[in-house]
């Protein structure tokens, strides 16, 4: 094996392409893994835009981004339980410092020692080197094991189902209600169908292709919020009561509103998204006298088991949402067609 590879390494907001880099060596509890394939998240376009340097996302240049990834395991190094070489495995984007109060709950997304590297934290592709390239090294802690039955490609979903999955736990799925998402991007249709297998009915709010693609994916009802009040329409479907459980994953100032003014009273609302900024206006009359629950939702902690198990046993179809795959080296227009949502867009992959 020879000790370079190639990667996408960014240098500055909006600068990017591949250089011939070293090929990391696997510290303690860690893995090289040969990247296969890498799904573009929502979060790629701002990154590689430098959006997102308040955040600290990237701390530094040169950086390598890329999170939504899955591959095999080539080299382990020390203190590695559990994991060989040839191991087939998807990538998640967090892994927390292990020792912090909400690492020990569980609740490793939420980790204490956030961007803390010397003590063990690790948000690949955000504040460590990630996925757009022939190898990186990654906490074991951070790999799932894939069935066999599983692709690669589809397992590039590992994170960002992961992060539906965990949503659509937070929402507490009522079984023969109504699950309403605002948002039919990838999380949001994968919150749908992983609310579907839950037997709820699920309402999508979104507009053309996306829309589209959740009724291709099962969504009961559609709502065309360019053609009807979508907050009117969900009322209409649920007979006048409003959604058990909503999620917002639009990340609008018009769908926060709206998704609060369409739950049931007593009802969930899910919030996931990123919004552009911090001040947005919320109905709050409503949420106190309808005494409604609104909670934010944060990536995918303890999801990956669970997720690869949902598209093993077909719960899930996650290779209906991959449109488009391309070549690393083809990584500028793989952003373009996945940010401007060209011939239909939805995931966009690309192979090291
Ligand atoms: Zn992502
Ligand atoms: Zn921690």
């Amino acid at each position: 094996m020879s000790d370079k590879m190639r990667a996408v390494v960014a240098t500055a907001p909006n600068e990017y392409g591949i250089q011939m880099v070293d090929i990391p060596k696997p510290g303690i509890g860690e893995a090289l893994c040969r990247v296969k394939s890498v799904a573009l998240c929502g979060s790629d376009p701002g990154l590689f835009a430098g959006h997102y340097q308040n955040k600290g996302w990237p701390p530094h240049y040169p950086f390598i981004f890329g999170h939504e990834w899955s591959g095999e395991v080539v080299a382990l190094g020390p203190e590695t339980f559990g994991f060989q070489p040839g191991d087939r495995v998807a990538g998640e984007a967090h892994c927390g410092c292990g020792i912090c109060d909400n690492c020990r709950k569980g609740q490793y997304t939420l980790c204490l020692n956030y961007g803390k590297p010397e003590l063990g934290h690790r948000h690949y592709g955000f504040t460590t080197n990630g996925a757009y390239a022939e190898y990186d090294v990654f906490k074991v802690k951070s790999l799932e094991k894939m069935p066999d039955e599983v692709s690669f490609d589809e397992a590039t979903m590992c994170d960002t189902g992961g992060v539906a999955l965990h949503a659509v736990d937070n929402a507490h799925i009522t079984p023969a209600g109504f699950f309403a998402v605002w948002g039919p991007g990838p999380i949001g249709n994968l919150a749908m169908q992983i609310a579907k297998s839950r037997g709820t009915r699920t309402i999508m709010v979104g507009r053309r292709e996306r829309l589209q693609m959740a009724g291709k994916c099962g969504a009961d009802f559609l709502v065309d919020y360019e053609k009807v009040n979508p907050v009117q329409e969900v009322m209409r479907i649920t007979g006048g009561l409003g959604a058990d459980e909503i999620l917002e994953s639009a990340g609008t100032q018009d769908a926060l509103y709206q998704s609060i003014k369409s739950v049931k009273r007593d009802g969930n609302v899910v919030v996931l998204a990123l919004y552009p900024k911090d001040d947005l206006v919320v109905p709050m009359d409503s949420i106190v006298i309808r005494q409604l629950h609104i909670l934010g939702s944060r990536a995918n902690p303890n999801c990956s088991k669970r997720l690869m198990e949902l598209i093993q046993q077909k719960r899930i179809n996650v290779g209906e949402l991959i449109t488009h795959t391309f070549d690393l080296s083809e990584i500028k227009t793989a952003v373009d067609v996945f940010s401007h949502r060209r011939d239909g867009a939805m995931k966009v992959i690309v192979h090291p």
